[in-house]
């Protein structure tokens, strides 16, 4: 390959939508491929021992396609660093194994990810980790409970899930920081393109790359973003210690998945909008759970900090929990399924469903709500499959 001296595309600070199809997938030097091969391999041969071509030795370690995974995923929230594994909870995991130590105090949000809360309460407590789940639209509240002292980690999580409560990152952060905590916003809802935790203070992004940045739901995957070179490298330690890191396939399609996400927001934001809005005043909802209606208690805070409304929302019916399952189970363009982010649109029943691992706990959601992840198909065709299912009076 010829070498010139002039700065690469690639050099040049790019905006959203181009480092997505563009950071770290440099064409192939030596056929021309434009898509980068996918590095199917678990090893790599030594030029004489300790040899190592381009650094990698042992795919646990490093490879290929997994750096050009992770190169995309600092890029799109701004860091310095990304570190892919096998699924969001495997990302959440190695951060905290990395951050924390026995006696360590961790604050969640009371409406964070069931798996987080399940993770951090019933395996970390066993290193002695202890938790306690605050509301975080209530400021003063997060400021009683990160006092403590010991607090190493506020976790926080908005859009909330399934309620959609919007919590301020930049107040949260300077709450965070003043305590001396590491300040961690899972950022899967919004994704990179709608909301960047990292530019409003936060110290650290998680992702389930499984939802949106995935896309197309046919892969699993988790991120850990940041800045911090010392802590980069305890999460790079843990990631190649640990071992769960994502395999060169998975990585891949969440690339090739990535390369689409601007658009598909636009559109995920668009017709869940549009959904919003056609069921405002609709005698058998109680209540419509989106940051995009005006009406939400969030709506003012999430138009300062996300670029749009994003494609979940949720429902709860005046008639009680039996409405939401027979709504759930009459949808037919909309599957009853866990999950969400893919291009494809999802109906879940909560409490049943996704958050059934914090029933009876101070997490629980309410049993007359469904969530809705809606996809890209046309928004006509959408609104007609829920007025199909919705009661006629
Ligand atoms: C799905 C999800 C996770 C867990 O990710 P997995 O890829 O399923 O392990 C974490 N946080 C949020 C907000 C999620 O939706």
């Amino acid at each position: 390959m010829p070498q010139s001296d002039a700065p690469t595309p690639a050099a040049q600070p790019q905006r959203f939508e181009t480092a997505a199809i563009h950071a770290g997938q440099e064409f192939d030097p030596t056929t021309g491929a434009i898509i980068p091969p996918i590095y199917q391999t678990s090893t790599f041969v030594q030029d004489g021992i300790g040899g190592f071509r381009n650094g990698y030795e042992y795919t646990r370690g490093g490879n290929p396609t997994r750096t050009s995974l992770e190169t995309l995923l600092a890029a799109l929230e701004g860091a310095a660093h990304g570190y892919s594994f096998s699924s969001g909870l495997a990302a959440e995991d190695a951060l905290l194994r990395a951050v924390l130590e026995p006696g360590d105090h961790v604050v969640l949000g009371n409406d964070v990810y069931g798996g987080t809360h399940r993770l951090i309460n019933t395996i970390h407590s066993k290193s002695g980790i202890t938790n306690d789940t605050v509301e975080m639209m209530d400021l003063d509240a997060v400021r009683v409970a990160v006092a403590a002292g010991n607090t190493k980690i506020l976790w926080l999580e908005t859009p909330s899930n399934p309620l959609m409560k919007i919590s301020d990152i930049a107040a949260l952060a300077e709450i965070g920081h003043a305590a001396g905590a590491l300040v961690v916003v899972d950022n899967t809802f919004a994704s990179p393109y709608l909301q960047q935790p990292l530019a409003l203070g936060a110290d650290v992004v998680v992702h389930s790359t499984t939802k949106y940045l995935g896309g197309h739901s046919d892969v699993l995957g988790g991120a850990i973003v940041l800045n911090d070179e010392e802590l980069a490298a305890k999460v790079g330690f843990q990631q190649f210690a640990a071992g769960a890191v994502s395999g060169p396939m998975d990585a891949w399609l969440t690339v090739r998945g990535i390369k689409t996400l601007a658009v598909r927001m636009d559109r995920h934001s668009a017709n869940a909008q549009a959904i919003a809005e056609h069921l405002v005043g609709h005698p058998a909802i109680e209540r419509i759970f989106y940051p995009g209606l005006e009406s939400h208690p969030g709506h003012a805070l999430a138009a300062t900090q996300m670029s749009g409304f994003g494609g979940m929302l949720s429902l709860s019916f005046v008639a009680g929990p039996a409405a939401a399952r027979t709504f759930a189970e009459s949808t037919t363009l909309f599957q009853l399924a866990e999950s969400l982010g893919g291009v494809e649109s999802l109906v879940g029943y909560p409490t049943e469903m996704t958050h059934a691992s914090v029933r009876g706990t101070k997490l629980e959601v309410p049993e007359n709500l469904i969530r809705l992840s809606v996809g890209i198909e046309n928004v006509n065709d959408l609104i007609a499959d829920l007025d199909q299912a919705l009661p006629s009076s």
